[in-house]
């Protein structure tokens, strides 16, 4: 290839879909990655026949006609890909515990009102008003300009509760009843209710999870590696190992960039799939990402884990042990996130166990199992300071070990033969995120929708695609990002 049409930097899932869509409508496309292999966070690595996710745990609109599936199906992917549904969670709180069908979001809310009768009329208020809420938001996202302009007419339930957060509902229907509101936070955000945007919630109920929750037969890896190899097969030129290191502008346009080998590669447009933070320090100083109202400076960046993967017998497991359970040893949500913003995991710990060799066993040697423990930690400069030394490690992984234990009966301590860990600073050493973000930006009021960066930077022909920018994190927001990229890139070079 000469001079490719787009050049996409970063091959994270939003990299990806905005390159692959882009050459299935005949772009000529070259995505480069500074790692060795794409998929940013979702990606997986084995061990003596042991599968690991690196990071995530499950993903969701992926039946037909839903988000992810098509995209997929465009791409030309969708069969190559199985996603095995995941129907029991076990949800522990310090003083009761839910098991929850997760593969169907009212059954979910089900099991929540049947363990708090009591609050019977709440729960109706609340997923009522959810529910509508959910749906104009997606019809907002959807509506011509002079509708969106006309709010408080065309949507009025999202004009009043746009800037609302989850704390304000939850305080609504239930009073601020300690255990609901633990059983309902208990979502994909890391975040405790009194920052948690309840419009992000909303939608979560309404289009996300709404067919439930998925992990790909294979592994987190086997969805990244059907998407590498159908990309290619569309024509997206993909060179890894090297790493942009400068956004080549003329005036306020994007022309090309330049490579960590010194090499300059010219185009008619750069999508960037990296971190925006870092980046702006790639272009020239009078030249800003974003303008006033997207400055990159008032944005939040969501927090960061640490995980432990381990091996053990399968003696070990519990009986009923699921595929995913999720632990909170706070009751204090809010006390629990000012601490991890602080820099302390002591006001209580978020730990999430997947064991994927329970829906797919051929990822672990037979009699064996596989899992990975996520524990929600502080930023990476925090995290290194309170818990970058060995002994004050392996001081947290035995509160972490023990807390498991006594919460959920699974003794890692005893049974584990083997465990490696991630910390904050591994998470942007392999991506290069802010800080070691899960999410890029969290989801907190005035962070989500439109709020969020959006795909058009300030620079012409520079685009964003990925977690940093609308509509939201995680590996659905990331892939709907990279499409709404690809779909600018076609309708200005009409
Ligand atoms: C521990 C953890 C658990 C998670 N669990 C889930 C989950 O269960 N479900 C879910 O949906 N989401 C989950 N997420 C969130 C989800 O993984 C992310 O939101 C999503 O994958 C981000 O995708 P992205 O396209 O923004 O790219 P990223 O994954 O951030 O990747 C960016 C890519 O760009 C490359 N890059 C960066 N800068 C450059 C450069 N200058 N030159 C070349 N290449 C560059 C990086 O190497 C990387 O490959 C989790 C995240 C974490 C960390």
């Amino acid at each position: 290839m000469n001079r490719p049409d787009v050049i996409v930097i970063g091959g994270g899932i939003g990299g990806l879909v905005a390159a692959g869509l882009l050459a299935h409508k005949g772009k000529e496309v070259l995505l480069i990655e500074k790692q060795a292999r794409v998929g940013g966070f979702v990606t997986g690595f084995t061990r003596d026949g042991y599968y690991f996710d690196a990071a995530c745990a499950f993903v969701s609109a992926c039946t037909p006609g839903a988000e992810l599936y098509n995209i997929l199906s465009e791409l030309g992917v969708i069969d190559d890909i199985t996603f095995l549904p995941i129907k029991d969670v076990w949800n522990i709180y310090p003083n009761f515990d839910l098991r929850i069908n997760y593969q169907d979001p009212a059954a979910y809310l089900e099991s929540v009102r049947v363990r708090f009768h009591e609050f019977s009329d709440g729960f109706s208020g609340y997923e009522t008003l959810t529910n509508q809420l959910g749906r104009e938001f997606v019809a907002f996202e959807q509506a011509p300009l002079w509708k969106k302009l006309l709010l408080p007419f065309s949507f009025p339930i999202l004009f009043r509760y746009a800037r609302k957060s989850h704390a304000d509902i939850l305080e609504r229907f239930f009073g601020n009843d300690p255990d609901i509101t633990l059983a309902l936070s208990a979502l994909p955000t890391a975040l405790p209710p009194s920052r948690l945007s309840y419009t992000f919630v909303a939608v979560l109920w309404a289009k996300v999870l709404k067919s439930g929750v998925f992990y790909p037969k294979g592994g987190m890896r086997a969805l990244t590696k059907a998407i590498d190899k159908g990309i290619r097969r569309l024509g997206v030129n993909i060179s890894c190992g090297l790493e942009v290191i400068r956004v080549i502008t003329r005036g306020e346009r994007a022309v090309g960039v330049t490579l960590s080998n010194g090499q300059e590669v010219y185009s008619d447009w750069v999508i960037s799939n990296g971190n925006p933070f870092l980046m702006q320090g790639f272009l020239p100083d009078r030249l800003h990402l974003y303008g006033r109202l997207h400055r990159l400076e008032r944005y939040r960046l969501s927090l960061s884990a640490v995980l432990f993967y381990v091996k053990l017998h399968k003696e070990a497991l519990p009986p009923n042990w699921p595929y995913f359970v999720s632990i909170t040893t706070a009751t204090d949500l809010e006390a629990m996130h000012g601490a991890l913003e602080a820099g302390s995991m002591e006001q209580g710990l978020h730990m999430v166990i997947t064991t994927p060799s329970l829906l797919d066993q051929t990822l672990a040697p037979p009699g064996y199992h596989s899992l990975k423990v996520l524990v929600h930690a502080p930023r990476a400069d925090l995290f290194a300071r309170n818990y970058g030394f060995d002994s004050s490690f392996n001081r947290l992984q035995k509160q972490v070990f023990s807390k498991i234990h006594k919460l959920s009966g699974l003794d890692l301590a005893t049974h584990a033969f083997f465990v490696e860990r991630a910390t904050p600073n591994t998470l942007m050493r392999m991506t290069g995120n802010q800080q070691g973000a899960m999410y890029g930006l969290d989801a907190a009021c005035g962070q989500v929708g439109p709020q969020r960066p959006p795909n058009r930077t300030a620079i012409k022909n520079l685009l964003w695609a990925g977690h940093y920018t609308h509509p939201a994190h995680g590996i659905v927001g990331s892939a709907m990002s990279g499409s709404f990229a690809s779909k600018i890139v076609l309708s200005d070079s009409k």
